[in-house]
């Protein structure tokens, strides 16, 4: 449908979704399921962040620097292989394939075949609810905004002079760093880092915070950097870089630890310093859109502050998951479109894909004690008592889970309500979803111990550790701490 606007015409919409990322694919999608006339606009490659320079390519990556370490163990099970070769720009390759696959399911035509307009450009608000992109102006009732983030780069004197990486430019590298030095030893720090080393870069972290990933459970944290310092990877926490510079082509950082001065060199240098919403020059001050520090303020409903505009995904600064985009879209299409429906950030689960991976959802233990002091369990299974686990050689992990005292139902075998399970070890962010729909679904934690579970399997461990919390569980599960552990 059109309308005439000051002598131009003006192509009217119900829905208008700007950003075709993860939250911008999916708001546009249910919109348009919801019987919307949607148009969604794009100023890039439709996919977003996730499909070109984010989860899709690192997890690609990470894969090929796991076949190669596992390759490295082959002699544990008794077969000889006589090295490996990393190819490094083929290896590049089977990343942009991965890409190019996933790719090939988001574009243009599939979102036009499924009604969806599609607008290539950069979308800015005008009044009214008008959207101009490429010159052509577009009106739409509602207007969700999905613009996403950006990697943030912080103001240390000298950086802008160097070739830094970050993920937007890291995978399309051609060839592998002797020495890669990481700033920022946050998710994409800690897996690009070991995916580097693993695939033959040395790598050094280094971040300013004294600990690894302050949001994990304390005891996850220790034990993955423990592995990760074992497979050769550096780090130096609690370190401020205050300077960058670029000796002969090579990269240096001057950074300051407990007040001594140190310099750490090497050949490239990624930053992963976590990420900024992309707010600018998309008009959402003149729209009456409130912003805050993390990204667009925004309620339960994803309403931002301007009647009939919604934001979802990155740009609202919440949780940067892909996972959670999509849900908070979902939210946003749903109420532009004439339903109701509010955000519920109770149980959200993420997964931190080092190899071992790192799996959250819930309090961790230190959040569990500041809000219910000593009126919780813990209970900690090794991988080491996971049958599976010791078969796969893959005994090294821990699945960690925090249980409320008070029962949520009185019978059966009890057990007090789920706050949080935290796991590190293989297949960590497949285990964690038995935890997320107990605790989505306020089962009390006897449910899970009750349950039978497939011998042998890895979720097996999910049932041993919520058993830990009954006598007849503890009865039955042999802990082996005395089991050694390879690599
Ligand atoms: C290296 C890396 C690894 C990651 N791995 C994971 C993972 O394993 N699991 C996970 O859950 N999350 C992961 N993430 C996070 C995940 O990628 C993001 O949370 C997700 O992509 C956010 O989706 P979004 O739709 O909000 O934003 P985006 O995917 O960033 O999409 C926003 C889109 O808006 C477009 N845009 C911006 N401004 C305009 C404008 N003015 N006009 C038109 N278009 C515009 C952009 O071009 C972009 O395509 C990873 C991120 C990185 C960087």
């Amino acid at each position: 449908m059109t309308r005439e606007s000051e002598g131009e015409s003006m192509k009217e919409f119900d829905v208008a979704v700007i950003g075709a990322g993860a939250a911008g694919i999916t708001a546009a999608e249910i919109a348009q399921a919801n019987g919307a006339r949607v148009v969604l606009i794009e100023q890039a490659a439709i996919g977003g962040e996730c499909t070109w320079d984010g989860c899709v390519p690192s997890k690609a990556l990470i894969r090929a620097a796991r076949l190669r370490h596992d390759i490295g163990r082959a002699a544990e099970f008794g077969l000889r292989v006589d090295g490996v070769q990393v190819d490094f720009p083929a290896v590049m390759a089977s990343v942009r394939e991965a890409i190019a696959t996933i790719a090939r399911y988001e574009d243009a035509a599939h979102m036009e075949a499924r009604g969806i307009e599609v607008r290539s450009g950069n979308a800015r608000l005008g009044a009214g609810k008008a959207i101009r992109v490429n010159g052509e102006e577009l009106h739409a009732d509602r207007i969700i905004v999905c613009t996403g983030s950006a990697p943030s780069i912080p103001p240390i004197p000298g950086l802008n002079e160097v070739q830094y990486l970050t993920n937007e430019n890291l995978f399309a590298l051609d060839h592998l760093p002797n020495h890669l030095l990481v700033m920022g030893a946050g998710a994409i720090g800690l897996e690009m880092g070991q995916a580097f080393q693993r695939l033959g870069s040395q790598v050094t972290i280094i971040d300013v915070e004294k600990t690894l990933l302050p949001r994990e459970d304390a005891d996850i944290a220790e034990c993955i950097h423990d592995m990760l310092q074992r497979e050769g990877l550096r780090f130096h926490l609690g370190a401020r870089v205050e300077r960058v510079s670029s000796p002969a082509g090579a990269v240096a950082l001057d950074a300051v630890v407990d007040g001594h001065s140190m310099t750490v060199h090497g050949d490239a240098l990624l930053v992963a310093t976590g990420r900024r919403p992309n707010m600018e020059n998309l008009g959402l001050q003149a729209a009456g859109v409130e912003m805050g520090k993390h990204g667009i303020v925004v309620n339960r409903k994803l309403e931002t502050t301007a009647e009939g505009i919604y934001a979802a995904g990155d740009i609202t600064g919440l949780y940067p998951f892909t996972h959670v985009a999509a849900y908070q879209a979902r939210i946003a299409a749903d109420n532009a479109t004439g339903n109701r429906a509010r955000a519920d950030y109770r149980v959200v689960p993420w997964v931190i894909f080092t190899d071992p991976e790192i799996a959250h959802v819930g309090l961790t233990e230190a959040e569990a004690r500041a809000r219910h002091g000593d009126d919780i369990h813990i209970v900690r299974l090794p991988y080491t008592a996971i049958d599976r686990a010791v078969i796969e050689r893959q005994p090294r992990g821990c699945i960690k889970v925090i249980v409320g005292k008070k029962p949520v139902i009185g019978y059966a075998l009890g057990g007090g309500e789920i706050l949080g399970a935290h796991l590190v070890g293989p297949l960590a962010g497949e285990l964690l979803h038995e935890f997320v729909l107990s605790m989505q679904s306020r089962t009390f934690s006897g449910r899970l111990a009750q349950a039978i579970h497939a011998y042998p399997t890895m979720s097996m461990g999910v049932q041993q550790a919520a058993g830990l919390l009954f006598p007849a569980g503890r009865a039955t599960v042999d802990l082996r701490e005395d089991l050694q552990t390879t690599d």
